[in-house]
């Protein structure tokens, strides 16, 4: 599903460069659980953004699904992003003037399906996180984990084959970090791809298979038989 070969990235500002990736290699097969750890500043959320196709690298090859995934048009990168990629972020990224059920439905609105139609898919997702009641609430008014089953479904919403999440339980307590947890292992056994970013030692025990990154370097990659 994932093929990363000798993937570098330095980011540029006026004074200095800094070299983030320093030559990944990495393989991650359709349907695997993967986490990836690594200190702060380590290089994991420009991994997960290059995978995304929400930044570029500079020098490797990066297939996704069997494309090159390089040199990309705008265009053609919201394609694929929008064909493959599920995100969900630590900060949801939820519109916070619009309700759950508009929020969700905002995928389908790119895909120039009906406000009727859109609105009647998005219940049902918001229907299997356990949320329909909250469908007119807006973001503020919800708690963190229902905001982040919101974005999950957001990200379902689009029947994406690959779901990349960054640090998706650092804003929430461990109670409902395990409900997170559980959702996105759920989603995982319907056979979509799952790569997940963490700090939390708890959260990589739940994937399959746990990847260290050291300054922008894969330092391991272990099995997680338990
Ligand atoms: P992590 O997610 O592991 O904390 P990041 O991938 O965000 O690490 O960052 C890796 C390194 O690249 C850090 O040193 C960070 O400061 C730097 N970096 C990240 N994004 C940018 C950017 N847009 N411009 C310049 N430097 C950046
Ligand atoms: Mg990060």
């Amino acid at each position: 599903m994932i093929k990363l070969t000798n993937i570098n990235k330095t980011y540029y500002t006026e004074a200095t460069s800094l070299h983030a990736l320093k030559g990944i290699d990495l393989e991650i097969q359709n349907g695997e659980y993967v986490s990836i750890m690594g200190a702060s500043g380590s290089g994991k959320s420009t991994l997960l953004n290059i995978l995304g196709i929400l930044d570029n690298y500079d020098t490797g090859d990066y297939y996704l699904n069997g494309t090159l995934i390089k040199n990309l048009s705008e265009r053609q990168a919201a394609k694929y992003r929008n064909e493959m990629i599920g995100f969900v972020f630590q900060s949801f990224n939820l519109i916070n003037f619009k309700n759950a059920l508009e929020n969700v439905a905002l995928p389908l609105y790119y895909r120039k399906i009906s406000r009727k139609r859109r609105n009647i898919i998005a219940m049902e997702y918001l229907d299997k996180m356990g949320l329909k009641d909250w469908a007119y609430h807006l973001p503020s008014e919800m708690s963190g984990g229902q905001k982040q089953r919101v974005a999950i479904a957001r990200a379902m919403i689009s029947e994406p084959k690959v779901i990349l999440a960054d640090e998706p339980t650092g804003a929430l307590d461990s109670k409902t970090t395990e409900e997170v947890m559980n959702i996105l292992t759920e989603l995982n056994k319907t056979g979509i791809t799952t790569i997940i970013v963490t700090h939390e030692k708890s959260v990589a025990d739940t994937t399959k298979k746990i990847i260290r990154i050291k300054d922008g370097l894969i330092e391991s990659i272990n099995e997680n038989n338990h």
